[in-house]
């Protein structure tokens, strides 16, 4: 099925009204790495770190981290890659590590709330990433983080790391951007200093409906009732895309929708300019948006939302419908 997509595979993600989308690939293993290449994506715009973590069945060792993020940065060929520290908890448990029983695992102890807890991981974590870059430019990414504060730390903990590894002589990256994922629907009304301090900020979509809707998303009944393409999601949506442009804090989405063409045509026209998703999606979305204009699709939404529609799916659907 890929073949299809390789007479598009080195041309832009460019609308028929002109508007250019960047599409990157979500990565985790050393074997998704040859997709880089070949899936035309512009670099890896979620690299999920703890899915090294969670294959073996002891904590790696640091030297082993560097290793590894040494070659995904060497894959990468000077492409941007943004490593996302350990996103553990909720559904992803380490096996070597002492299960907490707690009710209700995803609203609770997991991702940066674990390492702002417990920081030798994370600073392990970040040790290594250093020093894998050894002198070239580097992107980290924080997990779930739901307010200000924990962003703070979270980078104050990157900045004594970039301190010691210093006085130790190692190389510092040539650049550094620290990012947050937007996944509870608090983040996105943080203060407008957290939006001006924050190098860019993605939102994890899989993480953010669940929130938004109070549904698992792990859960087949309760997940299916909530559309992402529902009005009052989407509203939320161009909520934070409008807050970012007010600051220019660059945005990109992360979550599966954004590997669904349809939905991540919607989100096209609601204002998003990156977009990361499985490296099999980006053909099949690059297909679409080269074949959308979006001044005409954000009519057909606002238009679904006039007549008081639950979701604009169905007027979306049926717009494509008539084009083909
Ligand atoms: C998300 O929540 O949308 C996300 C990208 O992270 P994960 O699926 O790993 O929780
Ligand atoms: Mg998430």
């Amino acid at each position: 099925a890929q073949e299809r997509y390789t007479s598009i595979r080195d041309k832009p993600a460019q609308t028929r009204n002109g508007a250019v989308v960047s599409l990157h690939m979500n990565a985790g293993l050393m074997a998704d790495l040859p997709s880089l290449v070949n899936s035309g994506a512009e670099g890896v715009g979620l690299f999920r770190t703890e899915l090294q973590f969670l294959v073996r069945n002891q904590m790696p060792r640091r030297s082993e981290l560097v290793a590894l993020y040494a070659r995904v940065l060497d894959a990468a060929q000077g492409r941007r890659v943004v490593f996302r520290t350990l996103d553990i908890g909720s559904d992803k448990v380490l096996p070597y590590m002492k299960p907490n029983d707690e009710p209700n695992p995803a609203l609770g102890w997991r991702a940066i709330r674990v390492g702002l807890d417990k920081p030798g991981i994370m600073r392990m974590q970040l040790q290594a990433l250093i020093r894998a870059a050894n002198g070239r430019p580097l992107t980290v990414m924080f997990p779930f983080v739901a307010q200000f504060e924990e962003y703070r730390e979270a980078r104050r903990l990157m900045d004594k790391t970039m301190a010691a590894e210093k006085r130790l002589g190692h190389v510092l990256p040539e650049s550094l951007e620290i990012g947050a994922m937007l996944e509870t629907p608090s983040l996105a009304f943080a203060p407008v200093k957290f939006f001006e301090e924050v190098d860019f900020l993605s939102i994890g979509g899989n993480d953010l409906k669940q929130f938004f809707f109070a549904a698992d998303r792990e859960n087949e009944r309760v997940r299916r009732r909530y559309d992402t393409l529902n009005v009052s999601f989407l509203s939320f949506l161009e909520g934070i895309v409008e807050r970012c442009g007010l600051t220019k804090t660059p945005l990109s989405f992360c979550g599966e929708d954004a590997g669904r063409p349809v939905e991540a045509m919607c989100l096209a026209a609601i204002g998003f300019r990156s977009l990361s998703m499985r490296p099999a999606s980006i053909g099949p979305v690059k297909s679409l948006l080269r074949r959308t204009d979006l001044d005409k699709l954000r009519k057909i939404i606002a238009d679904a939302r006039h007549r008081g529609e639950m979701s604009v799916r169905p007027s979306v659907m049926e717009w494509l419908r008539q084009q083909s």
